[in-house]
């Protein structure tokens, strides 16, 4: 997947062309992976001719959490970091839906393995974006044979981008064998969630997802689903380990994120999930989310940050 370049990024401390927002190639977050990030999602609303963010504060908060676990600090609350965004957005001037990247990194072009003594910078840049997994509506998952970093190794529920030469290994071998996304599994062998997305279950007409003690990132869109299942279609929605074997007998299964939005799986490895089709609740969840996200559901409107 290839996608259009940035115009504009916030970069030591302003707002600048994309082409002027560059490191040298000592970087520390280049070469160690010392960095964290976010990525949050803003939505064209043609009837409001308006661009709106979906949940920045939420998602800048577990920004400014990651970016604790690595040690880094900034003069920075959720709201200031979404103010600073709508700058961004309206400096680019975007009228389709767009993905934004938060990018904390420690900056220093220096040798040397370790948090402490180095500077924090900041960046945030935003580009066009449409779908991240093209089959969306009928994807085809494998489990894959990585499996899931510890929270003892580097934790999931900080955004590292380190971590992220995992989650490549596991996309990558799915992708080269033919499949749309992978399933990773914890070190115990609980599903725990694909390579970029949170993961559920329907079973018995239940919501099933792993709890965060699985080894996975606290997605918006998961925290976001279930508040919808629970009030708008009235679901049980359970937190906890789910078996490999279950992946095999559930009734639908489907991913969560930003990127992937609502992406319902029918296969996995080439076994039918439920009758192969996307099955109802995703399908309603899916509707539900497209109107939430583009702020054209008026009780969740708060949800919504218009630039
Ligand atoms: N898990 C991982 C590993 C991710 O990278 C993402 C994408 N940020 C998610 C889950 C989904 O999180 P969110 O819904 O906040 O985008």
């Amino acid at each position: 997947m290839s996608n259009p370049l940035p115009r504009h990024a916030y970069f030591q401390g302003k707002i600048v062309p994309y082409s002027e927002a560059r490191v040298g190639v000592a970087t520390h977050a280049l070469n160690y992976g010392t960095a964290v990030f976010g990525g949050i999602r803003a939505y064209w609303n043609a009837e409001k001719k308006r661009l709106f963010i979906f949940r920045p504060q939420d998602h800048y908060r577990r920004f400014l959490n990651s970016c604790r676990i690595m040690r880094m600090e900034f003069d920075h609350t959720p709201e200031s970091l979404t103010d600073l965004t709508i700058e961004l957005l309206r400096a680019d001037g975007y009228q389709e839906d767009i993905y934004i990247r938060p990018l904390a990194y420690k900056a220093d072009e220096q040798i040397g393995v370790r948090l402490h003594n180095l500077t924090d910078e900041l960046t945030i840049f935003a580009l066009p974006f449409g779908l991240y997994i093209k089959n969306d509506t009928a994807a085809h998952a494998t489990i894959s044979s990585w499996r899931r970093l510890d929270d003892n190794a580097i934790p999931a529920r900080g955004k590292i981008s380190g971590a992220y030469a995992s989650s490549a290994l596991i996309k990558t071998d799915a992708a080269l064998a033919g499949f749309d996304e992978a399933l990773v599994l914890t070190q115990e062998g609980h599903l725990s969630e694909g390579s970029a997305m949170n993961v559920f279950i329907v079973r018995d007409g239940a919501l099933i997802t792993p709890p965060i003690t699985e080894n996975i990132l606290e997605g918006i869109t998961r925290r976001s689903v279930i508040e919808l299942a629970r009030a708008e279609l009235n679901l049980p929605v359970i937190e906890r380990p789910i078996d490999r074997s279950e992946i095999y007998l559930c009734e639908e299964l489907f991913l969560t994120g930003t990127a992937a939005q609502v992406t319902a799986v029918t296969r996995v490895d080439h076994r039918p999930v439920g009758n192969g089709e996307m099955g109802p609740i995703t399908a309603q969840l899916r509707r539900l989310f497209e109107q939430v996200v583009r702020a054209e559901h008026p009780k969740y409107t708060h949800w919504n940050v218009a630039v």
